[in-house]
Parts: structure tokens; sequence; C-alpha cells
């Protein structure tokens, strides 16, 4: 295919966009491939768009040929599904909420646990069904607390989903390593660094579920890693006390301590119901609808342990105790709360450890404290979790995190050396889900002995929308994008670099016979300097640069490798076979 520049529905930018702050977001935007239509939410314009069917392509292919079957749900979903499993109001904020003319409840979609399994339970009815595994490639809606880095976090992505149905729990760790196979070959093929972690560890020492983060600075996960293998989310280092775990090794969801809407009062007398501390009592100022629990000692001073601004903004406790005393935080007013988000603004990190003075009591406070979950380890109840002000789907079991086990150069729970810590872009999720929502939705089947059991399922996730901007995060310098073969949208960017018919007429002559030997052309026959042609063809990144140019006079062209930046002169007679 050939595309000419000189029509192509592209603008480039010489500025990096305002409100972009990682290479990604402003590389995408600056070489026309994204345009922001509202935070969080973004349109892809020819270019972009390709990129994105490219990594649905490869997607698609390595989940047919690990035998998943596409299918494709509405993302406009009714309530009743998601209120019998719980989630319309466990989701919180962060789901897409809205109604019908008639009144009734609907739901952009955020993930699509619900759907599927009400779809097979309207068609499977006996074990002969199973394994099944159906996936569809689809746009979610998560009304996310900080969209951030364009399409690295949106509130509209693609998403591949899919979802593993099984008879029993053999069949189900089959199914999880067959995605887990599948995952590997598609991040590969993607060209990305990443690792593997647990994302749940725990009593029940299975990988109930793992993801794979893209090694990258600007990610928003933080994991340990020791030289000898082990490689473990931060928020997978947790201990759950063993009668919290179900037969399935999923944490049991503390219902008794997360109410579904959860007050101020109710924390607070979880707090003191869990965390029972001599002498001391929790109390809570809300105010502006912002959390603040703290622990009273019996001198009367007071220590904030947690901080949740559902406005959702990350908190960094140091450089907020710094700004305002412990002892004055709980008698804040609305009027200090409010100069609250100047305190903690512009903090972008991993969390903030801490551990308050008189008590030795740990605490944790990660970017999820944005979405409201907090949990606080003591040395008198070690690994207790103590609260959850929202659930989050997520897939995050509630489980309780020791902030002493993730510290730099403790040794890692296997054995396999001191951990250190790194980042990376979370860019798929596999999980075995048990029983949950086959149990609250009712999906049963016949066995082989004609007796009704509960299904159990597998979801796991990968961001395709997330993946463009991975891999330009991955592949990019300070000219532009390089975009690996496998997702560039054209293979070849064919600069036309000067005037006249003889170079004209070999740059037309030579995008034709690639054409046909099936590589993809961008041909850059506009009417501007040659000086800018070769800007916008490093800013826009395909992965070969042709340069047609005076040479063809001694019947030489230049080639030139866009990661490298090797350049070398080929005979223009020569020139298709070379480039092909
Ligand atoms: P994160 O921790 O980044 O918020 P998540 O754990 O909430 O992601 P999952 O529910 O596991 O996400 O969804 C599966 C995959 O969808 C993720 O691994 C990620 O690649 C992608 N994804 C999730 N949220 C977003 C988003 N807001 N924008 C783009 N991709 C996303
Ligand atoms: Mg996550
Ligand atoms: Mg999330
Ligand atoms: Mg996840």
């Amino acid at each position: 295919m050939i595309t000419r520049m000189s029509t192509l529905f592209l603008r480039t930018l010489r500025e990096d966009p305002a409100d972009a702050e990682v290479p990604s977001h402003q590389l995408l935007v600056r070489a026309g491939y994204i345009r922001r239509a509202a935070p969080g939410i973004y349109s892809w314009l020819p270019l972009g768009y390709t990129v994105l069917r490219n990594v649905e392509r490869i997607v698609r292919e390595e989940m047919d040929a690990m035998g998943a079957q596409e299918v494709h749900f509405p993302a406009l979903l009714p309530r009743e599904p998601y209120e019998a499993t719980g989630r319309w109001t466990e989701y919180g904020d962060n789901l897409f909420r809205l109604k019908d003319r008639k009144g009734g409840d609907y739901l952009l979609g955020p993930t699509h646990e619900e759907m599927f399994t009400l779809l097979v339970k309207d068609i499977v009815s006996s074990y002969k069904g199973l394994p099944l595994s159906i996936y569809q490639i689809q746009t979610k809606y998560r009304d996310e607390a900080r969209p951030r880095a364009g399409i690295l976090r949106g509130r509209e992505f693609v998403m591949k989903d899919s979802y593993s149905f099984d008879i029993d729990d053999a069949g189900l760790e089959a199914s999880y390593l067959a995605h887990r196979a599948a995952y590997i070959r598609i991040f590969d093929r993607l060209g990305l660094k990443y690792v593997i972690v647990s994302a749940m560890s725990g009593a029940m020492g299975g990988s109930a579920s793992e993801e794979f983060l893209a090694d990258s600075e600007v990610g928003e996960d933080t994991y340990v890693r020791s030289a000898g293998g082990y490689a473990a989310n931060v928020e997978a280092v947790r201990t759950p006390p063993a009668a919290e775990v179900d037969s399935s090794g999923t944490p049991a969801a503390h219902v008794e301590d997360t109410p579904d809407t959860p007050t101020i009062d109710t924390l607070v007398a979880v707090a003191n119901r869990l965390h029972p501390r001599a002498g001391a009592a929790w109390t809570a100022a809300d105010t502006l609808k912002n959390v603040i629990v703290t622990l009273r000692h019996p001198d009367g001073t007071r220590e904030p342990l947690a901080i949740g601004l559902p406005g959702d903004r990350e908190v960094d406790m140091k450089r907020l105790e710094a700004a305002i005393s412990p002892a004055e935080v709980d008698a804040f007013t609305e009027d200090d709360f409010r100069k609250v988000p100047a305190l903690v603004k512009g903090y972008i990190g991993p969390g903030v450890l801490g551990e308050t003075k008189a008590t030795g009591i740990r605490y944790l406070l990660d970017p999820r404290v944005a979405r409201g979950s907090a949990w606080v380890t003591g040395a008198d109840a070690p690994g207790k979790h103590v609260f959850d002000l929202v659930h989050g789907r997520d897939f995050e079991a509630d489980g309780v995190l020791d902030v002493a086990e993730i510290r730099e150069g403790d040794p890692a729970p296997d054995g396999s050396g001191p951990l250190s810590l790194a980042r990376g872009i979370e860019m798929g999720h596999i999980f075995q889900l048990g029983r949950k929502y086959a149990d609250a939705l009712g999906l049963q089947v016949l066995d082989q002995n004609g007796k009704l059991v509960t299904v159990t399922m597998g979801s796991y996730g990968v961001g395709v929308s997330r993946a463009v901007a991975a891999v330009a995060e991955n592949s990019h310098d300070d000219k532009g994008l390089i975009w690996p073969r496998a997702v560039a949208p054209y293979q070849v960017h064919l600069v036309i670099a000067g005037k006249g018919e003889q170079i004209t007429g070999a740059a037309e002559d030579l995008a034709t016979a690639l054409g046909i030997a099936g590589i993809s052309v961008l041909l850059d026959d506009r009417n501007v300097s040659p000086g800018i042609k070769f800007a916008d063809a490093e800013l826009l990144g395909m992965p070969t640069i042709v340069v047609v140019g005076r040479g063809v006079a001694d019947g030489v062209i230049e080639v030139r490798d866009r990661a490298t930046g090797e350049k070398s002169e080929v005979a223009l007679a020569e020139a298709a076979h070379t480039v092909a």
C-alpha cells in the first residue's frame, strides 16, 4: 500500500503539547497519531489507528492460535448483573453510570466478567461444552481518578479481555497457562521488554494472578525483583491470614469490614475492632468528604495514619506531615481541607511508606489510596488489614501488605537474593478467578455423573491501546518515534528529496515496486524542503527511511535504519529488492 503525505490526514506539531509529560504522550500527539478529545479520552488519527489495529491483529492472532473464540459484547450494559455480583456499588467512582429515558440504570463496561458469565450460562449446560475460552477486543470505560500520559491511562481505552470456563481446578490451571503462553508471545511480538510478576502470592503460595509489566520509569506499578528471578508487584507481597483465604486461593472479601458504602463512623469502628490498641483509639475527621484516620495516644497527641482524598490525588504523607503538624490534622476545618490538594499536588510516586514514631505502627499510603484503600500493619497485629474505603474491582483481592517486606535490599521470599525495586507499565493481567462470578450468577453445568457443578473461571486482560503507548515509550529517541516492524503504520518512509522528473520518477517507481512486493510505503511527495521531510520522517518513526535525491543521477539512493541511524547507499536498480 502506498500513501502520499500530500494527501494524508495529518498535522505534525513542532512543540510538545502542554499537558504531556511522558515521551510517548508527547510524541504520539506531536506526530499526529492521537488527539485529545477530553481528559483521558482520545481520538485516533490514521497513523495511530493503524498502529492500534496492528496491535489488535497480533493479539487476535495469538488468542485465536490458543483456541480462544472471539465474541463482541456491548459497551453499554444493564445494571442488574453488576448488582448481582456487588460491583455496581463496589466499583465506586470508577464506574460510568447512566440512565436511559425510562430511568433505567446502565453502565459503560469497565470489564465484562458478568456478561461473559451470563452468556456462557445461557449457552452451555454440560461439561461437554467445556473447557471454553472466549474473548473480545472492546472499548472499556473507567472514570479513572487520574487519567494520565495520554492513552497510557485513559478513561476510554481498548482492552482485549478473555475469560476461561472450566469444570475443575486442573482445567482452570491449564487455561491459565495457555493464556500465559499466549501473552508471552504477544508481548514478545510487540518487542517489549517486560517482566512477569506475581500479582498475588500469600498463604496458598500459588500464582493465582500474574501481571505483565513493561519495563518503564513512567510506569505506575512498582515491583520487586531479585537477581535469582523472583518478581512480584509490591501490592502482591502480602501475607493474608490463612483463614481469610478461600479454597480457590482468593482471599475472601472482607465483607464485614468493608460495607458497601462505608461511612467514616464505620471505618473508625472497623479500625478500632481490627486494630485495638491499649489506651489508644481510632478517630476520624470527615470534612468535605475527605477522610483522615488518626491514632489518638493516651497523652492526647494524635497521629494521622491514612488520608484518602476522594478527589483522588495521591498524598505524600511526608510532605503533608512536614506541612501540617499531626496534632493539627484532626482539628481540620473545611478551609484547611481545601488547602490539602495544594500540598499534595504534583506528587507522582509508587507510594509512601512510613512508621509512626510512638507506636511503631507502619503504614502504607500508595496511589491506590486515591481510590480509597489502605492497609496498616503493626507490631502487635502484624499484617492486619485495617480497612478499605472503597473496593476497587481491579482483581486486587483484599489482602495485607506488610510494608516491611518490600524494602530495597530485603531478601526475596523465595531466598533468591536481595530485592530491588523497579517500575513498570501493566500491560496484561491474568487471573484465576475461581468460582466467585459463577457462584454469584449461578453458572452451573452437569458433570460427567449428571451432577450440577459450579464452573471455575479465569479472566485475562491486555491493554491494547495502552500497548501502543508502551511500545512508543519503549522505543523512541529525542527526534521521534521508532516503531518496530510488527506494529509500524508503514514499513518504509520514502522521502523525495529534490525536484525534477528524474528524482520524482525514480521515487514513484520505487514506491510502486515496493507496493507490489507487499511493503507498505509512506511517500513524502510534499512540496516542502528536504529538511522538513527528514524531521517529519524521524518524528513519525517508520522503521526504514529511504531517501531518493540527487544520488539518482549516479544511480543510487540512501537507505536509513530509523532505530540504529545506519545509512547505506543502495543502487537504484537494487533498491526495491534491498528494502523489501
Ligand atoms: P491499572 O493497575 O493500570 O489501573 P488494572 O489493574 O486496573 O490496571 P485490569 O483490570 O487488570 O487493569 O485490566 C486489564 C488491562 O487493561 C491492564 O493490564 C491494562 O493493560 C489495561 N488497562 C487498565 N486500565 C486502563 C486504562 N485506564 N487505560 C488503558 N489501559 C488500561
Ligand atoms: Mg493493576
Ligand atoms: Mg486500574
Ligand atoms: Mg490489573
